[in-house]
């Protein structure tokens, strides 16, 4: 199911643009308009999920999936050997903007801080 005024169901069907690297029927991956790294894409499931808090188990096959695509990313970006980071910020103190569940790809450059 996808929500009318969330951001990233949005651009999941298309109606904001954005710089798509990947979709398929349940997952699409486009560039953060602010990246911060020379890598950043967002992962994302098509279905409005607002964070990990809702990843229940009938979501498995479906985050197994989004891991698989994160890792065709990779390889395709070209940072699979040089390494990179999967970000996914839940809830206030996690720092989460965008209340879809979303899975940050960075990479491309040393990435500093560990946490926080
Ligand atoms: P969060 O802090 O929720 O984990 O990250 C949200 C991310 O979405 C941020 O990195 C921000 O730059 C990105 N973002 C916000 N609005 C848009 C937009 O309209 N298009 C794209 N492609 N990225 C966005
Ligand atoms: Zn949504």
């Amino acid at each position: 199911m996808q929500v009318d005024d969330c951001l990233f169901c949005k651009i999941a069907r298309r109606e904001i643009p954005s710089e798509v690297a990947y979709e398929d029927d349940e997952v699409i991956a486009f560039k953060d308009t602010q990246p911060i790294a020379p890598v950043h894409l967002l992962i994302i499931p098509k279905e409005h999920l607002l964070s990990v808090n809702e990843i229940t188990p009938e979501y498995e096959p479906l985050i197994g999936h989004l891991f698989g695509v994160i890792q065709r990313l990779a390889q395709e970006l070209g940072v699979t050997e040089s390494g990179y980071r999967v970000v996914t910020n839940t809830g206030a103190d996690g720092g989460q903007v965008v209340g879809h569940l979303h899975f940050h790809l960075l990479g491309g450059q040393a990435l500093n801080a560990k946490i926080g």
